[in-house]
Protein backbone atom coordinates (compact mmCIF):
# COMPACT_ATOMS: atom_id res chain seq x y z
CA UNK A 1 0.00 0.00 0.00
CA UNK A 2 1.57 3.52 -0.82
CA UNK A 3 2.20 5.93 1.17
CA UNK A 4 1.54 4.52 4.67
CA UNK A 5 4.34 6.41 6.00
CA UNK A 6 3.97 10.25 7.02
CA UNK A 7 7.96 10.54 6.86
CA UNK A 8 7.65 9.27 3.33
CA UNK A 9 4.75 11.70 2.51
CA UNK A 10 6.97 14.69 4.22
CA UNK A 11 9.81 14.17 1.97
CA UNK A 12 7.94 14.55 -1.16
CA UNK A 13 6.18 17.36 0.18
CA UNK A 14 9.80 19.02 0.86
CA UNK A 15 10.78 17.78 -2.69
CA UNK A 16 8.05 19.76 -4.04
CA UNK A 17 7.97 22.58 -1.28
CA UNK A 18 10.47 24.42 -3.49
CA UNK A 19 8.40 25.52 -6.35
CA UNK A 20 6.10 27.36 -3.80
CA UNK A 21 8.12 30.47 -5.23
CA UNK A 22 7.75 30.30 -9.09
CA UNK A 23 3.44 30.69 -8.12
CA UNK A 24 1.43 33.36 -7.28
CA UNK A 25 -1.46 33.52 -4.77
CA UNK A 26 -4.65 34.15 -6.43
CA UNK A 27 -5.83 37.97 -5.72
CA UNK A 28 -9.02 38.64 -7.86
CA UNK A 29 -10.72 37.48 -4.95
CA UNK A 30 -9.25 39.65 -2.75
CA UNK A 31 -9.59 37.39 0.43
CA UNK A 32 -7.50 34.44 -0.79
CA UNK A 33 -5.03 36.93 -0.82
CA UNK A 34 -3.74 36.44 2.74
CA UNK A 35 -3.21 33.14 2.45
CA UNK A 36 0.61 32.10 3.16
CA UNK A 37 2.33 30.94 -0.70
CA UNK A 38 4.58 29.26 1.86
CA UNK A 39 1.93 26.56 3.27
CA UNK A 40 1.59 23.16 2.13
CA UNK A 41 -0.24 20.43 3.68
CA UNK A 42 -1.45 16.89 2.52
CA UNK A 43 -3.19 14.09 3.27
CA UNK A 44 -4.44 10.79 2.01
CA UNK A 45 -7.20 8.98 3.34
CA UNK A 46 -7.35 4.82 3.05
CA UNK A 47 -10.75 2.79 3.52
CA UNK A 48 -9.73 1.64 6.24
CA UNK A 49 -9.55 4.85 8.36
CA UNK A 50 -6.01 4.92 8.59
CA UNK A 51 -5.01 8.70 6.61
CA UNK A 52 -1.21 9.73 6.58
CA UNK A 53 -0.38 13.43 6.57
CA UNK A 54 2.83 16.45 5.58
CA UNK A 55 3.04 19.44 6.62
CA UNK A 56 0.70 21.66 9.01
CA UNK A 57 -3.08 19.76 8.41
CA UNK A 58 -5.11 22.43 10.41
CA UNK A 59 -4.72 24.65 7.60
CA UNK A 60 -7.97 25.36 6.25
CA UNK A 61 -8.86 26.06 3.08
CA UNK A 62 -11.78 27.31 0.91
CA UNK A 63 -12.75 24.84 -1.83
CA UNK A 64 -13.11 27.36 -4.77
CA UNK A 65 -13.50 25.43 -7.73
CA UNK A 66 -13.54 22.06 -5.91
CA UNK A 67 -16.93 22.75 -4.57
CA UNK A 68 -18.05 22.20 -8.67
CA UNK A 69 -17.75 18.47 -8.03
CA UNK A 70 -19.75 18.43 -5.01
CA UNK A 71 -22.81 20.36 -6.50
CA UNK A 72 -22.50 18.39 -9.95
CA UNK A 73 -23.18 15.18 -7.29
CA UNK A 74 -26.04 17.04 -5.52
CA UNK A 75 -27.46 18.46 -8.29
CA UNK A 76 -27.41 15.01 -10.36
CA UNK A 77 -29.05 13.55 -7.52
CA UNK A 78 -31.44 16.10 -7.46
CA UNK A 79 -32.96 16.11 -11.13
CA UNK A 80 -31.23 13.14 -12.89
CA UNK A 81 -28.38 13.20 -15.73
CA UNK A 82 -31.07 14.33 -18.58
CA UNK A 83 -32.30 17.50 -16.75
CA UNK A 84 -28.69 18.62 -16.07
CA UNK A 85 -27.04 18.06 -19.15
CA UNK A 86 -29.97 20.09 -21.21
CA UNK A 87 -28.21 22.59 -19.01
CA UNK A 88 -24.66 21.60 -19.26
CA UNK A 89 -22.46 19.83 -21.67
CA UNK A 90 -19.83 17.35 -21.55
CA UNK A 91 -16.82 18.59 -23.11
CA UNK A 92 -13.52 20.01 -22.38
CA UNK A 93 -12.59 23.41 -23.11
CA UNK A 94 -8.97 24.47 -23.77
CA UNK A 95 -10.38 27.85 -22.54
CA UNK A 96 -9.77 29.90 -19.06
CA UNK A 97 -12.40 28.44 -15.88
CA UNK A 98 -13.60 31.44 -16.19
CA UNK A 99 -13.59 32.57 -19.74
CA UNK A 100 -16.95 33.64 -21.84
CA UNK A 101 -16.30 33.35 -25.08
CA UNK A 102 -17.56 30.16 -26.06
CA UNK A 103 -21.01 30.38 -23.52
CA UNK A 104 -22.00 32.43 -27.15
CA UNK A 105 -20.48 30.42 -30.00
CA UNK A 106 -21.22 26.95 -29.16
CA UNK A 107 -24.77 25.70 -30.37
CA UNK A 108 -26.96 25.06 -28.59
CA UNK A 109 -25.98 28.02 -26.28
CA UNK A 110 -25.05 26.35 -22.88
CA UNK A 111 -21.68 26.10 -21.20
CA UNK A 112 -19.27 23.72 -22.23
CA UNK A 113 -18.79 21.48 -18.88
CA UNK A 114 -19.91 21.78 -15.31
CA UNK A 115 -16.06 22.40 -14.38
CA UNK A 116 -15.96 25.61 -15.98
CA UNK A 117 -17.89 28.97 -13.82
CA UNK A 118 -20.65 28.90 -16.61
CA UNK A 119 -21.53 25.37 -16.16
CA UNK A 120 -20.38 25.33 -12.11
CA UNK A 121 -23.10 28.39 -12.40
CA UNK A 122 -25.93 26.72 -14.18
CA UNK A 123 -25.40 22.92 -12.05
CA UNK A 124 -25.47 25.26 -8.65
CA UNK A 125 -28.82 27.05 -9.99
CA UNK A 126 -30.51 23.33 -9.86
CA UNK A 127 -29.51 22.93 -6.20
CA UNK A 128 -33.10 22.37 -4.59
CA UNK A 129 -34.19 23.52 -2.33
CA UNK A 130 -37.50 26.09 -1.33
CA UNK A 131 -35.14 29.21 -0.69
CA UNK A 132 -31.02 29.74 -0.91
CA UNK A 133 -30.78 29.58 2.56
CA UNK A 134 -32.00 25.76 2.36
CA UNK A 135 -29.75 25.16 -0.44
CA UNK A 136 -27.21 26.28 1.00
CA UNK A 137 -27.77 23.84 4.20
CA UNK A 138 -28.53 21.01 1.81
CA UNK A 139 -25.22 21.46 0.23
CA UNK A 140 -23.49 21.94 3.67
CA UNK A 141 -25.33 18.85 5.17
CA UNK A 142 -23.91 16.86 1.64
CA UNK A 143 -20.43 18.08 2.46
CA UNK A 144 -20.50 17.20 6.25
CA UNK A 145 -21.25 13.65 5.32
CA UNK A 146 -18.76 13.40 2.43
CA UNK A 147 -16.19 14.31 5.01
CA UNK A 148 -17.72 12.45 7.83
CA UNK A 149 -16.98 16.15 9.68
CA UNK A 150 -20.11 18.00 11.53
CA UNK A 151 -18.68 21.38 12.09
CA UNK A 152 -18.03 21.98 8.55
CA UNK A 153 -18.99 25.30 7.23
CA UNK A 154 -18.53 28.59 4.80
CA UNK A 155 -16.10 31.30 5.74
CA UNK A 156 -18.46 34.45 5.55
CA UNK A 157 -15.55 36.57 4.91
CA UNK A 158 -14.00 34.94 1.60
CA UNK A 159 -18.27 34.51 0.66
CA UNK A 160 -18.85 38.39 1.10
CA UNK A 161 -15.29 39.33 -0.59
CA UNK A 162 -16.17 37.00 -3.72
CA UNK A 163 -19.99 38.20 -3.39
CA UNK A 164 -18.43 42.10 -3.76
CA UNK A 165 -16.20 41.20 -6.50
CA UNK A 166 -18.22 38.63 -8.72
CA UNK A 167 -18.85 41.16 -11.97
CA UNK A 168 -17.75 38.30 -14.28
CA UNK A 169 -19.79 35.60 -13.34
CA UNK A 170 -22.80 37.89 -13.10
CA UNK A 171 -22.27 38.28 -16.29
CA UNK A 172 -22.04 34.97 -17.28
CA UNK A 173 -25.75 34.26 -15.52
CA UNK A 174 -27.27 37.04 -17.34
CA UNK A 175 -25.87 35.28 -20.47
CA UNK A 176 -27.83 32.16 -19.46
CA UNK A 177 -30.82 33.71 -17.86
CA UNK A 178 -31.38 35.12 -21.57
CA UNK A 179 -30.64 32.05 -23.28
CA UNK A 180 -33.05 30.35 -20.45
CA UNK A 181 -30.58 28.14 -18.96
CA UNK A 182 -31.16 29.47 -15.41
CA UNK A 183 -33.80 30.97 -14.52
CA UNK A 184 -33.93 32.66 -11.12
CA UNK A 185 -32.90 36.30 -9.95
CA UNK A 186 -28.74 36.43 -10.60
CA UNK A 187 -28.02 37.84 -7.25
CA UNK A 188 -29.73 34.79 -5.24
CA UNK A 189 -27.92 32.48 -7.55
CA UNK A 190 -24.32 34.35 -6.61
CA UNK A 191 -24.87 34.18 -3.26
CA UNK A 192 -25.55 30.70 -3.29
CA UNK A 193 -22.64 29.97 -5.24
CA UNK A 194 -20.52 32.61 -3.47
CA UNK A 195 -20.81 30.40 -0.07
CA UNK A 196 -20.62 27.27 -1.95
CA UNK A 197 -16.79 28.42 -2.95
CA UNK A 198 -16.04 29.58 0.65
CA UNK A 199 -16.82 26.45 2.25
CA UNK A 200 -13.97 26.05 4.65
CA UNK A 201 -11.88 22.48 5.43
CA UNK A 202 -8.52 21.31 6.05
CA UNK A 203 -6.88 18.17 3.86
CA UNK A 204 -7.75 16.20 5.80
CA UNK A 205 -11.49 16.25 5.13
CA UNK A 206 -10.83 17.39 1.49
CA UNK A 207 -8.75 13.72 1.91
CA UNK A 208 -11.94 11.70 2.62
CA UNK A 209 -14.26 13.35 0.26
CA UNK A 210 -11.48 12.34 -2.30
CA UNK A 211 -11.76 8.99 -0.59
CA UNK A 212 -15.61 8.90 -1.40
CA UNK A 213 -15.50 9.88 -5.17
CA UNK A 214 -12.39 6.74 -5.56
CA UNK A 215 -14.98 4.41 -4.03
CA UNK A 216 -17.91 5.65 -6.33
CA UNK A 217 -19.67 7.20 -3.77
CA UNK A 218 -19.23 4.74 -0.78
CA UNK A 219 -18.19 6.09 2.67
CA UNK A 220 -16.11 3.08 3.85
CA UNK A 221 -16.31 3.93 8.03
CA UNK A 222 -20.33 4.17 7.98
CA UNK A 223 -21.04 1.85 4.84
CA UNK A 224 -23.05 4.04 3.53
CA UNK A 225 -23.42 4.64 -0.27
CA UNK A 226 -23.59 8.58 0.05
CA UNK A 227 -23.41 9.00 -3.77
CA UNK A 228 -25.53 6.82 -6.41
CA UNK A 229 -22.58 5.11 -8.38
CA UNK A 230 -23.60 6.42 -11.93
CA UNK A 231 -23.20 10.00 -10.26
CA UNK A 232 -19.82 9.23 -8.69
CA UNK A 233 -18.75 8.15 -11.96
CA UNK A 234 -20.00 11.36 -14.06
CA UNK A 235 -18.10 13.20 -11.72
CA UNK A 236 -14.27 11.60 -11.87
CA UNK A 237 -14.82 11.29 -15.32
CA UNK A 238 -15.08 15.48 -15.28
CA UNK A 239 -12.27 15.31 -12.84
CA UNK A 240 -10.16 13.76 -15.49
CA UNK A 241 -11.53 15.90 -18.59
CA UNK A 242 -11.59 19.46 -16.71
CA UNK A 243 -10.83 18.98 -13.29
CA UNK A 244 -7.66 20.86 -13.49
CA UNK A 245 -9.12 23.58 -16.00
CA UNK A 246 -6.84 24.59 -19.26
CA UNK A 247 -3.95 22.16 -17.79
CA UNK A 248 -6.34 18.87 -17.60
CA UNK A 249 -4.71 17.05 -20.80
CA UNK A 250 -1.09 17.36 -19.72
CA UNK A 251 -2.35 16.43 -16.09
CA UNK A 252 -3.61 12.83 -17.56
CA UNK A 253 -0.77 12.57 -19.25
CA UNK A 254 1.51 13.67 -16.47
CA UNK A 255 -0.52 12.20 -13.28
CA UNK A 256 -3.46 10.05 -14.59
CA UNK A 257 -5.88 10.35 -11.04
CA UNK A 258 -9.11 12.20 -11.54
CA UNK A 259 -8.12 15.43 -9.53
CA UNK A 260 -10.34 18.78 -9.09
CA UNK A 261 -8.37 21.92 -8.06
CA UNK A 262 -9.27 25.52 -7.03
CA UNK A 263 -8.31 28.36 -7.17
CA UNK A 264 -7.55 28.81 -2.92
CA UNK A 265 -4.90 26.34 -3.79
CA UNK A 266 -6.47 22.98 -2.58
CA UNK A 267 -6.39 19.64 -4.70
CA UNK A 268 -8.94 16.96 -4.04
CA UNK A 269 -7.58 13.56 -5.75
CA UNK A 270 -9.44 10.73 -6.09
CA UNK A 271 -7.33 7.34 -6.90
CA UNK A 272 -9.84 4.96 -8.25
CA UNK A 273 -10.80 2.01 -5.86
CA UNK A 274 -7.59 2.76 -3.81
CA UNK A 275 -7.72 6.47 -2.03
CA UNK A 276 -8.53 9.67 -1.51
CA UNK A 277 -5.84 12.68 -1.31
CA UNK A 278 -6.33 16.40 -0.32
CA UNK A 279 -3.53 19.15 -0.72
CA UNK A 280 -3.27 22.59 0.36
CA UNK A 281 -0.51 24.98 -1.12
CA UNK A 282 -1.83 28.41 -2.27
CA UNK A 283 0.78 29.68 -4.86
CA UNK A 284 -0.64 28.75 -7.81
CA UNK A 285 0.73 28.30 -11.60
CA UNK A 286 -0.39 30.53 -14.41
CA UNK A 287 -3.49 27.98 -15.23
CA UNK A 288 -4.39 28.36 -11.28
CA UNK A 289 -3.51 25.10 -10.33
CA UNK A 290 -1.70 24.87 -6.72
CA UNK A 291 1.70 24.74 -8.36
CA UNK A 292 3.66 22.37 -5.42
CA UNK A 293 0.28 20.16 -5.21
CA UNK A 294 0.74 19.65 -8.98
CA UNK A 295 3.97 18.58 -7.86
CA UNK A 296 3.28 16.09 -5.43
CA UNK A 297 0.86 14.98 -7.32
CA UNK A 298 3.20 14.32 -10.04
CA UNK A 299 5.65 12.70 -7.54
CA UNK A 300 3.61 10.22 -5.91
CA UNK A 301 1.89 9.15 -9.57
CA UNK A 302 5.39 8.20 -10.71
CA UNK A 303 6.79 6.93 -7.42
CA UNK A 304 3.34 4.74 -6.62
CA UNK A 305 2.62 3.90 -10.43
CA UNK A 306 -1.37 5.43 -9.64
CA UNK A 307 -1.61 6.04 -13.35
CA UNK A 308 -5.22 5.17 -14.70
CA UNK A 309 -3.93 4.63 -17.77
N1 LIG B 1 -15.02 31.12 -6.75
C1 LIG B 1 -14.13 31.08 -7.86
C2 LIG B 1 -14.73 31.81 -9.06
O1 LIG B 1 -15.86 31.64 -9.39
C3 LIG B 1 -13.81 29.66 -8.20
C4 LIG B 1 -12.89 29.56 -9.36
C5 LIG B 1 -11.79 28.59 -9.21
O2 LIG B 1 -11.52 28.05 -8.14
N2 LIG B 1 -11.10 28.38 -10.29
O3 LIG B 1 -14.06 32.56 -9.71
Amino acid sequence: MPCTSSEELKQIMMQARVYTQYGKVADYIPALNQADPDNLSVAISHPEGNCVSAGDVRMKLSLQSISKVLALALALMDRGEDHVFSKVGYEPTGDPFNSIIKLEISKPSKPLNPMINAGALAVTHLIKGESVQERIERLLYFVRKLAGNPSISYCEEIAASEFETAHLNRSLCYFMKQHSIINEDVENLIYLYTKQCAIEMNCLDLARIGLVFALDGFEPLTKEQLIPVSVARICKTFMVTCGMYNASGEFAVRVGIPAKSGVSGGIMGSVPNRFGIGIFGAALDDKGNSIAGVKILEMLSKKYDLSMF
